[in-house]
């Protein structure tokens, strides 16, 4: 964290040279935020440009005579709402004049017919209106407010703002805006501290204030946050002088004293409040990243910036590959920055927290497109065709992630590149790739997968049978047990008959599986001797079927039933003929996720211990990870690395299974405490980075075709992976949380995802042996 800046240092950035001021920010942006520059994908609703107050330089603002009507109707703002949605937006934000009703008839009278009392009310009306019909997140920009109004507004809004612009009372362009005096400004600010309200504010540059006047505002606003910690972000926005407006003579501010301006916020303000500048305000975007600023503010494929609709807002591609070229990357947030929606409980009213979470990634940032586990919704596409052309004889280096990645993920990478193994803190670095850095991570993960296992792609002729969907346990994910608590959900309970378990291996067999995998609910009849019930099932249909079966759960649950030893109990199952053991009910090994997600079921020493004494009497198992749920990428991290940690001991584990999480029909999604499963990004993400610290530990990292769909898969093969699991007759657990890509797969279907990328698809036997090829 920076030092408070002193009056003296103070002194020292309006002597200093502006070079070294803005590589001075320029270098405490790299340390606070790495290589992020955010933006906010939004719709702009002017809901009324009625104001009291006169500001010089204001084209927002029109008398009554220039408006259809006082106010946007309900339905106007609920069709700009509804573009937001559809164009992939998040945030709506709310601009108005200050509370017109004080000044013009006109407005009283709107808002009496409309039973509304005040401006406010109605905004208040409109921002629960948009989050209850669109689920986009109001941002309430209403000028100066009381306590009673902030309050009133932080119930349906998920973060609120007000610009600072000046602590210079005697500005010639506020004298006529009674809202602009500094008292007014800063008792809001301090109420919105007060409140617990993620605040953005913000000062104007070139509107006659001195140098000195800017920092004191920035000052202000640095002590604001030091008290209540709600600053999330300062605006620091450039003046354009306008026609028709008292000041439409007078100079635009300069492009070095706004660079200047950019700077001098990053180095006074705290490292974590957010620098942003409007992009639509200059010409050229690379100055302004290049004087420390990590956010671009809102940018809009809908609506225009209504305060300075001549300003049209660049395009998302040109932002990105401005923000790229400088070696940073772009992405999108909420309006709600992270910091502020990843702790709810202190900053978000409680009817926001799920609209905030719902929109949100892992990392607290907006979702990046429509995709969802288990979804229709095509992937976007993250990476392409790779690994690159070998460099030409006598090139200095072969290509390499340093070339198209920056910052902390470089380093990483470079790391990897040299052989170093990667603990907990690079794993997290790794999650929080973006644009060309995921790529650089999948690159480098493929070329891992080329190293270890080569081109060849694997597959298993599998049957699931789940012999029961009837649990005693209450995991909060999970769609497919039907217990008490879920009856309500589709499909009805059942508990097959051993001898339709038996019919079944009969009829997988005939279809050429060489492997049933069995795994179920937590039947409060079962006792331990019923998995070695299920097992003789198997063996009376086929004597060389591989068993694969009942998870850590299963059979510690079975085991404690019947009072034995775990290890003796698995020994008596290996005996009757369980060959291998799946990874499931790993869920996330984090036991502060798994308080939430399954408190009743075994902790994460529990997951550990059960695969370890399977892995000491030679039963060997995999490692699951259901992510994308309630959890952060540090927990993804925990769990790579504590069954790294098992494997180093074991070497047990004969692969890594990711399985986003299915939010659909999943008991916390319906009850608004979830996420909706992990963004493609995330996704594509534990794959390659799954490959990368499993290296030399776990050698076959596999794809969910079920989870993912034909797409994904495809970027995930070239992302690390190099196995796609089972045909997988029968599967019922995804498809119980809403998964719709099928029940089954065949030989040729892989086949058309494997070849076109010039990979070999094999068959293989359950323990990664090729698989006999039928008579
Ligand atoms: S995940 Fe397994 S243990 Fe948990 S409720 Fe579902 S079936 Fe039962």
């Amino acid at each position: 964290m920076a030092a408070k800046v002193t009056a003296v240092a103070v002194d020292d950035l309006l002597e200093a040279a502006t070079a070294d001021v803005r590589a001075e920010a320029r270098a405490l942006r790299a340390r606070a935020h790495g290589t992020r520059v955010t933006y906010s994908p939004k719709v702009f609703i002017p809901l009324t440009m009625l104001c009291r107050d006169r500001c010089g330089y204001c084209t927002f603002a029109k008398p009554p005579a220039r408006l259809a009507s006082p106010f946007m109707t309900p339905d106007e703002v609920l069709a700009v709402a509804r573009a937001g949605v559809a164009a992939g937006c998040h945030e709506a934000l709310f601009t108005l004049g200050e509370a017109p009703e004080g000044r013009y008839p006109v407005a009283r009278r709107w808002l009496e017919d409309s039973g509304h009392a005040s401006t406010v009310d109605y905004l208040a009306a409109m921002c629960a209106l948009v989050r209850d019909d669109t689920g986009l997140l109001p941002h309430a920009n209403a000028g100066a407010l009381s306590h009673e109004d902030l309050a009133r507004l932080r119930a349906v809004s998920a973060s609120q703002g007000m610009m600072l612009e000046s602590l210079d009372p005697d500005l010639a362009c506020h004298r006529g805006a009674p809202d602009k005096t500094p008292e007014r400004r800063l008792a809001t600010l301090e109420a919105a501290g007060e409140l617990g309200i993620p605040f953005t504010t913000g000062v104007l540059v070139g509107i006659g204030e001195s140098r000195a006047e800017r920092v004191r505002a920035l000052e202000a606003i640095a002590d604001a946050h030091r008290r209540h910690g709600h600053v999330q972000e300062v605006i620091v926005q450039n003046f354009l002088p306008k026609p028709g407006t008292a000041m439409h003579d007078h100079a635009p501010c300069p492009p070095e004293e706004l660079w200047w301006s950019v700077a001098v916020a990053r180095l006074v303000l705290p490292p974590e409040v957010h620098v942003q500048a409007p992009p639509n305000l200059s010409d050229d975007l690379r100055p302004l990243l290049d004087s420390g600023l990590d956010d671009w503010g809102g940018v809009s494929p809908v609506t225009v910036d209504h305060v300075n609709p001549e300003r049209a807002w660049p395009a998302l591609d040109v932002l990105r590959s401005a923000t790229e070229a400088a070696g940073l990357t772009l992405a999108p947030r909420l309006t709600v920055y992270p910091e502020f929606a990843l702790h709810p409980e202190r900053w978000l009213d409680p009817t926001m927290r799920f609209p905030v979470l719902d929109r949100a990634d892992a990392e607290g940032l907006g979702r990046e497109d429509a995709w969802c586990s288990g979804g229709t919704e095509p992937p976007p596409v993250l990476v392409g065709a790779f690994p690159l052309p070998a460099p030409p004889s006598g090139a200095a280096e072969a290509p390499g992630p340093a070339r198209s990645a920056g910052g902390a993920v470089a380093e990483v990478l470079a790391g990897v590149e040299l052989g170093q193994e990667v603990g907990e803190d690079e794993i997290v670095t790794l999650f929080s790739a973006r644009g060309p850095e995921v790529r650089a991570v999948a690159e480098v993960a493929d070329r891992v997968r080329i190293d270890e296992v080569g081109d060849v792609v694997t597959w298993v002729a599998n049957r699931n049978i789940n012999y029961t969907n009837v649990c005693t346990f209450k995991c909060r994910f999970c769609a497919f047990s039907k217990g008490p608590l879920s009856l309500n959900l589709r499909g009805a309970p059942y508990l097959l008959e051993l001898s339709d378990i038996t019919e079944r291996v009969v009829e997988a067999e005939a279809a050429g599986a060489t492997e049933v995998c069995l795994q179920g609910g937590i039947h409060p009849k079962f006792d331990g001797d019923y998995y070695l019930e299920v097992i003789r099932a198997v063996r009376a249909a086929s004597e060389r079927i591989h068993i694969h079966g009942f998870t850590a759960l299963e059979v510690t649950e079975g085991a404690r039933r019947l009072g034995e030893p775990l290890v003796d109990y698995l020994a008596r199952l290996q005996e009757a003929g369980l060959a291998t053991l799946p990874g499931t009910a790993a869920e996330i090994l984090d036991d502060d996720v798994r308080a939430i997600l399954c408190p009743d079921k075994i902790d994460t020493e529990q997951w550990l211990d059960a695969h370890r004494a399977a892995h000491s009497i030679g039963l060997r198992s995999n490692v699951t990870i259901m992510f994308g749920s309630v959890e952060q990428p540090r927990s993804w991290a925990r769990h790579l690395m504590r069954t790294r940690a098992l494997q180093r001991e074991t070497g047990g584990f004969t692969e890594f299974v990711p399985l986003p999480f299915v939010h659909m029909a999943a008991p916390i999604y319906l009850q608004r405490k979830a996420r909706r499963g992990p963004t493609f990004r995330e996704t594509l993400l534990m794959h390659a980075v799954g490959r990368i610290a499993y290296r030399g530990w776990i050698p076959n990292i596999q794809v969910s075709w079920v989870k993912m769909g034909a797409a994904g898969v495809i970027q995930a093969l070239r992302s690390g992976a190099n196995d796609l699991g089972g045909t997988l007759m029968d599967e019922n657990i995804s498809r119980a949380a809403g998964a719709s890509h099928g029940q089954q797969m065949d030989e040729e279907g892989f086949r058309a995802l494997v070849e076109p990328l010039g990979r070999t698809l094999r068959q293989r036997t359950t323990l990664y042996g090729r698989a006999p090829t039928p008579c």
